[in-house]
């Protein structure tokens, strides 16, 4: 028997989400994604001397609505402080962030505490040569500063999570709750949502800290997953050969899985933290709460809570419609439009839709309207359409509209029932062509029941209600 220690991760987020606001966060410049470089830019965000920051007042806004959605303390009184570093996307040598006094304190979204979120500004963006076509010297880098000065809302969470997946689906909770509230494109791949992940090992049953590491800017779910992956297993590795865990910052190679060493980890001392001499304490007064609370909608968890407890889906469907705002508001639209419709089969029936759809589309950009697709899934319930013929309909619909019973019509994939000619002859057939099958049906052994039934299927081109090959081929065995 092994006598190996067995290891649990335990890993904690540093979430960095770009605001969308109009503006940059301390001065006026517009925001930008893909212009031409360094045509956003002006005395201010260029750090040019004698220049004055001023808060963006929606950026404070967008703040405070992140930490209302997520359950924090909202501090009455924050502080912004200079982070000082040299490095050639901060032009002013600093960073304008919070520190000991955060816009946000203490919160949780789903099995996940909230250490704290603050706002800060964005530095500006490398461009190194080779890659991007702007730059020809083979050894040169330059600076874009139309992102220099972009409101970050950074989202610190305890150290809750513990394997690579909790981790990605916890993400996708809060990118999902960010989205529905407005306040980011939250896009991992354009960079305005970016995650460090802290990561360390610890022998199941304990509960003391081991060393962490910070993998850095993973650009996406499955790379963050992977990058985890990865560190935990090199962890492990070391523990279990006797060598300890260094406190550093990795960097994931998606291209080999390996990680590589950046730089060992700097303290907060390093950055000589002081309170921006040029702003004013933020005051987060009643009204500004009262005006972030009035605009929050139904956040995404609630909503599939609701979805599960109120209408009996089923947790994951449920989830995946709630997690996905577009989705769920047609649902509801779709639901409210079809009177009596089941919220189950039109639940169902949401996954065929999404899968007919292209990837990550919304459904109202189609032509198909909730109503019809309720009426669609009704036509379903009421056996006036098969389920195969009906996902046919469907295609339909998506692609040029329409009302499905006119669609069922003029493409004759209308639902063959017993009364109608032909289907108990066909089952008659579907028997006659394979007797060893209906033998065993016969004998009890239902499994048999499926090449009978894909018979039918065939010679019906899919318009025949299962359940009701199903009795017939009973009736006609006389069981
Ligand atoms: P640092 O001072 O290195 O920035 P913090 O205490 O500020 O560390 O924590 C940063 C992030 O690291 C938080 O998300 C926190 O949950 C996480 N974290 C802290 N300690 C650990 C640990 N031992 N293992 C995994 N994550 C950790
Ligand atoms: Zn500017
Ligand atoms: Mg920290």
């Amino acid at each position: 028997m092994s006598t190996e220690v067995e290891y649990e991760p335990v890993i904690g987020l540093e979430i960095h989400v770009q605001l969308k606001t109009r503006t940059k966060m301390f001065c006026g410049c517009e925001l930008s994604f893909g212009d031409p470089p360094n045509i956003h830019t002006c005395p201010r965000c260029l750090g040019l001397p004698g220049t004055l920051p001023v808060i963006n007042e929606q950026a404070v806004h967008y703040g405070i609505m992140i930490g209302l959605a997520l359950d924090c303390e909202i501090a009455p009184r924050s502080q912004f402080h200079r982070k000082n570093y040299f490095y050639p996307d901060l032009p002013k040598g600093y960073q304008i962030s919070q520190y000991d006094v955060p816009l946000c304190g203490a919160g949780r979204l789903g099995d996940v505490r909230i250490h704290r979120v603050h706002l800060e500004e964005d530095a500006a963006k490398l461009v190194h040569a080779g890659a991007s076509g702007r730059i020809h010297s083979a050894d040169r880098s330059a600076v874009d500063f139309n992102r220099g000065g972009t409101p970050l809302a950074e989202i610190v969470t305890e150290p809750d999570l513990h394997s690579a997946d909790d981790a990605r689906e916890w993400l996708n909770l809060l990118r999902t709750t960010l989205r529905a509230i407005g306040v980011s494109d939250v896009n991992m791949e354009e960079g305005s949502l970016r995650c460090d992940a802290n990561v360390s090992v610890r022998p199941v049953g304990t509960t003391e800290l081991g060393t962490k590491t910070e993998l850095k800017n993973m650009n996406s779910f499955r790379f963050l997953a992977q990058g985890i992956k990865a560190e935990v297993d090199r962890q492990v590795a070391l523990l279990r050969s006797g060598q300890p865990v260094l406190q550093e910052t990795l960097h994931f190679d998606p291209g080999t899985g390996r990680l590589t060493s950046m730089r060992s980890k700097e303290e907060a001392h390093d950055y000589r933290y002081f309170p921006e001499p040029d702003l004013v304490p933020l005051v987060a007064t009643e009204e500004m709460l009262a005006a972030a609370r009035a605009e929050l909608p139904e956040l995404p968890a609630a909503r599939a809570q609701r979805f599960e407890q109120d209408l009996g889906l089923a947790g994951d469907r449920a989830r995946e419609l709630a997690f996905r705002t577009e989705l769920a508001d047609f649902y509801e639209a779709a639901l409210a439009a079809g009177d009596g419709v089941d919220p189950v089969a039109l639940a169902n029936w949401m996954q065929a839709l999404v899968e007919k759809l292209p990837e990550g589309s919304d459904p109202s950009q189609s032509s198909l309207g909730p109503a019809a697709f309720a009426a669609l899934v009704q036509m379903v319930a009421a056996k006036a359409v098969s389920r195969d013929a009906a996902r046919e309909v469907l295609g339909i619909m998506i692609a040029d509209g329409g009302q499905p019973a006119e669609i069922v019509e003029r493409e004759g994939l209308g639902s063959l029932s017993s009364e109608d000619s032909g289907l108990a002859e066909i089952v008659a057939a579907a028997i006659a062509a394979d007797p060893s099958a209906a033998e065993k049906v016969r004998g009890g052994n239902m499994k048999a029941v499926g090449p009978l039934v894909g018979y039918v299927m065939r010679e019906t081109k899919g318009r025949a209600d299962g359940g009701e090959i199903n009795r017939l081929i009973r009736e006609q065995l006389g069981i």
